[in-house]
């Protein structure tokens, strides 16, 4: 008679691209490592194929409706993250590879982008 112990730590899988590019952010610094949206211009423009700066998208967080320019982004990690001003949570990430390029644009509700005339 052998009881089997409990199992734990069984996570289930995950599989989204960039996996933790979540947050170590520390709050204890005093100047903000981010920047501001159009610091991220050139990789979306070479995505989308236009100035994504004045594309507008709304949080899925808190519903704010702002234009791509004003988000905040992050560029210090493996990819890019574009985060909300109002809520903080992640709008867009943006991973190149060798190869290929992620875009998780899951924080967003839509994206609106501006149609040249
Ligand atoms: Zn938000």
């Amino acid at each position: 008679m052998g009881g089997t112990p409990p199992v734990a730590g069984l996570t289930s899988g995950d599989d989204s691209p960039g996996a933790s590019a979540q947050s170590e952010v520390n709050s204890m610094t005093l100047t903000p490592d981010f920047l501001d949206g159009n610091a991220a211009a050139g990789d979306l423009e070479s995505l989308f194929g236009t100035d994504m700066t004045m594309a507008s998208g709304r949080c899925r967080g808190c519903g704010e409706q702002m234009m791509l320019a004003q988000t905040h982004a992050y560029l210090g990690g493996p990819g890019m993250v574009l985060r909300c001003p109002g809520c903080d949570s992640v709008l867009l990430r943006l991973v190149r590879s060798p190869t290929q390029m992620w875009l998780d644009a899951g924080g967003l509700d839509y994206v609106k982008i501006p149609t040249p005339a």
